[in-house]
């Protein structure tokens, strides 16, 4: 990992850990590596989007590069322009699902897709060299504003879903934006496929006052009494820039990532089909590989590296334990909107409520915990688990899994605190208490803590 990105780029407090200054230097790093050339712009509604973007703005002009405007959109409307405008690079000014008083920036490539390790590395060499390939004044660059984008996103949806089935449908659903950019194109999105549409965190308001931009289960009670109260079908919850959706039934139950992604993998693959996932995601994806007679593919945890590999691949589909899909006939990148419109189409194809599809899912049971170990102990405690979990069924790419017939358990370290994540999944609940206890167990004595 290195200095300043993280997973999913750089992220910071507003006006501490991340500055317009290093965004203004990042952006010319930015521009410098990848350009010259057209180079995409968005934000999502976070506070700091207007000072961060102007800053990102002005550090890719001085580098040559121009700069396509799209306005404030999702990230996902932001990687499917940016490969159509014939961009060579894009910067998105958000910080996810983190909360209100965090800003970040996501770099991509021209492909749309967030950049790799290597290039992370290239960049922020410029970046503390202060290396910067500054334009001569003849050659400064120019801002371009370009309204079109969410339209355009917004067409190319509709025509990779069964539209006529789900305008037959008519089904109602809440439609919950996080007070950011997915209220810019689910609800219109839904309400063009003939749904009827109920939006509440629609406006767009960086301090977030409807709640906490990540869509887990606490910050939705808005969302889940509204389905009750409007007898909707579905609602739906974005995270902060809405390249995640998370699901709620029409009972009001909110849907565990594994099973939105499982729901859509079920449907989409056929015998065959490539599916890529992080070696976090669980047995319920196994289990709807091995029913379709299709591959899986296990990464290392991240969007990032699942969207290299569906590239590399040619896969058929992506997706993440945390509610992220992939589904690359549209692009391959994680994408709140797509899957959105993915799930409202299995619901009208099958003339089925949410509930009743989930039902048949096979049902498990995860944990998750985390261990404070010093980062020094990182490498000599995945060295002593390799040795602890020898003879046993197990992934290594990413920490390490190791898998039982009962269940399963990962151990793994974060890349930026001194931290040791466990997971453990298991079909009963005791069953995944006492995984997630040995996997607790082994960390603290491969650690010694
Ligand atoms: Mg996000």
């Amino acid at each position: 990992m290195g200095v300043l990105f993280g997973t999913n780029g750089v992220r910071g407090t507003i006006n501490e850990g991340l500055t317009a200054d290093i965004v203004l230097r990042l952006s010319a790093a930015v521009g410098s590596t990848l350009g010259p050339g057209l180079v995409s712009v968005s934000g999502d509604a976070r506070m700091g989007r207007e000072m961060f973007q102007r800053a990102a703005v002005a550090g890719l002009l001085s580098t040559g590069c121009s700069v396509v405007d799209i306005g404030p959109a999702p990230t996902p409307v932001l990687q499917y322009i940016t490969p159509r405008l014939g961009c060579v690079a894009g910067i998105m000014v958000t910080a996810s699902h983190n909360p209100a008083q965090y800003n970040g920036i996501k770099v991509l490539g021209h492909d749309g897709i967030e950049v790799d390790r290597n290039i992370e590395t290239e960049i922020e060499a410029v970046f503390t060299s202060r290396r910067f390939r500054i334009a001569t004044w003849r050659d400064i660059g120019e801002v371009i504003q370009e309204r079109s984008a969410i339209r355009r996103y917004i067409e190319a949806i509709k025509g990779l879903v069964d539209t006529e089935a789900i305008r037959r449908r008519r089904l109602k659903v809440v439609v919950d934006g996080a007070n950011s950019v997915g209220a810019l194109v689910t609800p219109t999105l839904l309400r063009e496929l003939g749904c009827k549409v109920v939006s509440i965190n629609s406006q767009l308001d960086g301090h977030f006052p409807g709640r906490e931009p990540e869509p887990i289960p606490q910050n939705l009670e808005t969302l889940r009494a509204c389905v009750r109260a409007v007898g909707a079908d579905l609602g739906v919850a974005h995270d902060g820039d809405a390249d995640r959706a998370t699901f709620v039934d029409e009972t009001g139950q909110v849907l565990w990532g594994d099973q939105s992604f499982a729901i859509v993998a079920s449907r989409k693959l056929k015998p065959g089909s490539l599916l890529i996932t992080p070696v976090s995601s669980g047995r319920l994806i196994e289990d709807v590989v091995n029913n379709a007679s299709a591959r899986i593919e296990w990464t290392k945890v991240g969007s990032v590296v699942v969207s290299h590999r569906i590239v590399q691949t040619g896969a058929d589909l992506g997706g993440e334990e945390n509610g992220g899909v992939f589904y690359p006939r549209h692009q391959p990148v994680r994408d709140g909107p797509m899957t959105v419109a993915l799930i409202a189409e299995i619901m009208s194809l099958e003339n089925r409520t949410l509930s009743g599809i989930v039902a048949e899912l096979p049902r498990y049971y995860s944990r998750k915990s985390k261990l404070v170990v010093p980062l020094d102990r990182r490498e000599k405690t995945l060295e002593a688990l390799m040795e602890l979990t020898r003879g046993e069924k197990r992934v290594t790419i990413d920490g390490v899994k190791v898998i039982r017939e009962e269940g399963w358990f990962l151990m793994r370290p974060s890349g930026t605190e001194p931290i040791w994540r466990c997971f453990a999944e298991g079909k009963q609940e005791q069953t995944a208490e006492s995984l997630l206890s040995e996997a607790e167990h082994l960390v603290r004595t491969a650690s010694g803590t």
